[in-house]
């Protein structure tokens, strides 16, 4: 399908064919006719699968076909709302970009930075405003920002909003919507608390896109894996950093305060390399990662919270320095690479005690991930066997998590191919595949 078959303005059109997009991905092609048509929608689909056109477009073609006379002081008709400053800018900037032949305005409002000129935009009017829970709420107490004219509300990363806490604050915006109003819900997973969130906020029987089973692993992305202990894990990622392919790499510490000792220890290493995290300020955040999208540092060292939403282009390698206990994560963080059709590489650590985690993500993602021999610094605790993927069908097998005994803590060696891996030809680990060969893939 091409765009210009989707029944948009031109003045949209114009500007996705300015944006080099040919053709609508999955998410797009499923939910913009719906939403065309004032449907609701409960939408599946984690960022890098086009999801910000998928609602930007059809809301900014009912804006433009359906004008009034833009309100001032806060009175906005759509109102998006994203767990992280990062994606409330990112999706800011995506209206304007979709919506730069049309009147339609965006503003932008987030904590941590001055109201002054969030306040002063307000002021002026818009059509469309994008959203943080906590800076939102702040400014409605301050009747600062009206909810009452909305038309088309929009629940970004429903998922990862519940994740941060913000049960609390959505329920208390939701209250404030119109009942007589458009409702969009996305979220890159749909488990239980998810749909019974969804089921107060959408009209019975919304329409249900999704453009992968919820939390599949991105197909394109290499996914491979070292088993590594704790104490080596910082020299592992020098040594993988070092590596000439590896151009640009999003690093995943599990705390702020690891991020920051990850990132001392890089540059100590001679390695430009910058940390992102909640505990930084909006200044400090927004420096580092205006430094990885134009390349001046290369390595960027992010908590899950800080780095959700962050679309930089081309990041070839993200490392999973420590492996999430949410499996769901995993598939958050390895989803920074292989963006829009790309492929990439992703690398987990596991140490010991991380193994039980290794077992969910597997389990969730249905595939094991590749087990790459030749690293230096390899655990000298063997590897464990390949993961049951399918523990409850195998009668007498468990299947539970079982940590490994043993006092923790492995020597280095260089040991030969455990159980379960495989060789890789000539390829050096962490190096794209040559070729159509992708044999870093997981296997299902
Ligand atoms: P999103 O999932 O909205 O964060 O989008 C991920 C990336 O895909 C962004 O960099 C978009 O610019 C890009 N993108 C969105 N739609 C298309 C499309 N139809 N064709 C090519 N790239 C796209």
């Amino acid at each position: 399908m091409r765009f210009q078959e989707l029944p948009l303005l031109t003045r949209l059109l114009d500007a996705v064919e300015q944006e080099g997009y040919e053709h609508p991905t999955p998410i797009q092609e499923q939910a913009i006719p719906p939403v065309l048509k004032g449907e609701d929608v409960l939408g599946c689909a984690q960022t890098g699968t086009g999801k910000t056109a998928a609602f930007a477009l059809p809301i900014l073609h009912h804006l433009s076909t359906n004008t009034v006379p833009r309100h001032k002081e806060g009175r906005v008709r759509v109102l998006v709302l994203t767990p992280t400053r990062e994606l409330a800018a990112q999706v800011a900037e995506s209206f304007k970009t979709y919506g730069r032949y049309t009147k339609t305005k965006t503003i932008v409002i987030f904590g941590g930075v001055s109201q002054v000129p969030q306040v002063a935009a307000l002021k002026r009017g818009a059509e469309v405003l994008v959203a943080t829970p906590g800076r939102l709420l702040d400014l409605i107490n301050q009747r600062i920002v009206s909810l009452a004219d909305i038309e088309v509300f929009v629940l970004d990363e429903a998922d990862r909003m519940l994740d941060m806490g913000f049960i609390h604050d959505i329920r208390k915006v939701v209250a404030l919507l119109p009942a007589n109003r458009q409702s969009l819900f996305f979220s890159a997973t749909m488990p239980d608390d998810i749909r019974t969130l969804a089921d107060t906020i959408l009209r019975p029987n919304p329409v249900f896109v999704a453009v992968t089973p919820p939390a599949t692993t991105v197909e394109l992305i290499d996914q491979q894996l070292c088993f590594v202990e704790k104490r080596d894990k910082v020299e592992l990622l020098i040594h993988f950093l070092k590596q000439p392919w590896v151009k640009r790499s999003l690093v995943f510490s599990r705390t702020k305060y690891g991020s920051d000792k990850i990132v001392q220890k890089l540059k100590r290493a001679g390695l430009a390399a910058m940390a992102i995290h909640g505990n930084k300020s909006q200044g400090a955040r927004t420096r580092a990662l205006d430094a990885f999208k134009s390349g001046e540092t290369s390595v960027l060292v992010a908590t899950d919270i800080a780095a959700r939403g962050i679309d930089v282009e081309d990041i070839t390698h993200v490392f999973n320095y420590d492996l999430p206990n949410e499996p769901e994560t995993y598939v958050h963080r390895i989803g920074r690479t292989g963006r829009a059709g790309t492929s990439g590489i992703a690398i987990a650590f596991c140490a010991e005690d991380e193994r039980p985690y290794l077992q969910d993500i597997e389990r969730l993602i249905q595939a094991h991930i590749h087990r790459g021999d030749g690293y230096p610094l390899k655990s000298n605790i063997p590897a464990p066997p390949p993961t049951d993927l399918h523990p409850r069908k195998r009668q007498g097998k468990g299947g539970g998590r079982g940590r490994p005994g043993g006092g923790g803590g492995g020597s280095r060696s260089q040991s030969s191919r455990s159980q379960g891996e495989r060789p890789r030809g000539d390829r050096s680990l962490g190096e794209r595949p040559r070729g159509g060969q992708r044999p870093g893939r997981a296997r299902r």
